[in-house]
């Protein structure tokens, strides 16, 4: 095994992440792309085939030097059966992308899903190394997380464990993409943020932000808050407040060692997000909760997934429970 490689790729709603990724845990090659409008699982897998044979060309190594391929991915999986079961940004429903994968590629495949994967990418390489309770909250256009606890990802009894971000934290709030109100996904994320300046501003609140025909990003907020713009504080205080409440409740349920915040928006915005997302968790944790648990940023942001696929597929050839590969 030392002398193999094991290829990685985590897909998200609109790009691809490929990397190779030695048994040490070393990356030694990685690659972004956009998958828009090739969006097929069999164009998805063609065009990883061609990115891994670039990258394996990149650094002198052959395609029979590949030991596995870790796969993490975005939507509703089933872990057991390897399937992806509903990812609505590219439009899959049911698709057998472990199996579809171990056919195409000649490879043991594993199949994590993208929360869990980073979990296990900052358990491995990132900022929760070694620690065996944690979770990995991951703040961006929606809201997940990853548990890891005694060692091991929590999958749950129907490979959906870990989905905070439909936790309801304000019943009868705004509306969630799924369908209740008032989850934390509906109050702290991206979305929500963009979705509040919006409103805002419609009500005439004076602000560096202005409507127009694209919607405000998430980022935007971000941006007009460094700069000053009071209303965007605003938000993100009110973003950073929920957030420490879906945390207080994770804090009192888990007692984790430590809470690693991921994505782009928990990452990129961190230092905005962080003191009232911290007194929210103090204001809300009863005194027998650990109510010094460390929030701490993601130490690999983007990679994170990468990692943890790889080391999924590592443990997962390690200890022979893979899928029968199917030449
Ligand atoms: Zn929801």
């Amino acid at each position: 095994m030392t002398k193999r490689l094991i290829a990685c790729c985590d897909l998200g709603g609109t790009k691809m992440l490929a990397g190779l990724v030695s048994s040490q845990g070393e990356l030694l090659a990685v690659e972004k792309y956009l998958i828009n409008g090739r969006g097929s699982p069999q164009a998805v897998l063609d065009d990883l085939d061609a990115v891994l044979r670039r990258m394996l060309a990149s650094i002198g190594r052959k395609y029979d030097d590949l030991a596995a391929l870790g796969f993490s991915s975005t939507g509703v999986l089933n872990i057991e059966t390897g399937i992806v079961a509903m990812n609505h940004n590219i439009g899959w429903v049911n698709v057998p992308l472990r199996d579809m994968a171990a056919q195409r590629f000649g490879l043991p495949v594993i199949l994590e899903m993208d929360a869990n994967a980073a979990a296990l990418g900052e358990y491995w390489k990132g900022a929760a190394r070694g620690i065996s309770a944690f979770a990995l909250v991951i703040v961006g256009t929606g809201i997940g997380s990853g548990l890891m606890l005694d060692k091991r990802i929590w999958h749950g009894a129907h490979s959906v464990a870990g989905e905070i971000g439909h936790t309801v934290i304000l019943p009868g709030g705004p509306l969630c993409g799924c369908g209740k109100h008032g989850c934390l996904e509906a109050l702290a994320s991206g979305l929500a943020i963009s979705r509040r300046a919006e409103a805002a501003l419609k009500l005439g609140r004076t602000s560096v932000l202005q409507v127009s025909d694209q919607a405000i990003s998430g980022q935007q907020v971000v941006e007009a808050a460094r700069a000053g713009d009071e209303l965007a504080r605003s938000i993100l205080e009110e973003s950073g407040f929920y957030l420490g409440v879906g945390l207080a409740n994770l804090i009192t349920l888990l007692d984790p060692q430590v809470i690693v915040i991921g994505g782009g928006l928990g990452v990129g915005a961190f230092d905005l997000l962080e003191a009232p997302m911290k007194r929210a968790v103090q204001q809300h944790l009863n005194y027998w909760a650990a109510r010094s648990t460390p929030i701490i940023p993601s130490a690999l942001g983007e990679y994170a997934g990468l990692y943890g696929a790889a080391r999924a597929a590592l443990d997962a050839v390690s200890q022979s429970i893979l899928s029968e590969v199917t030449k």
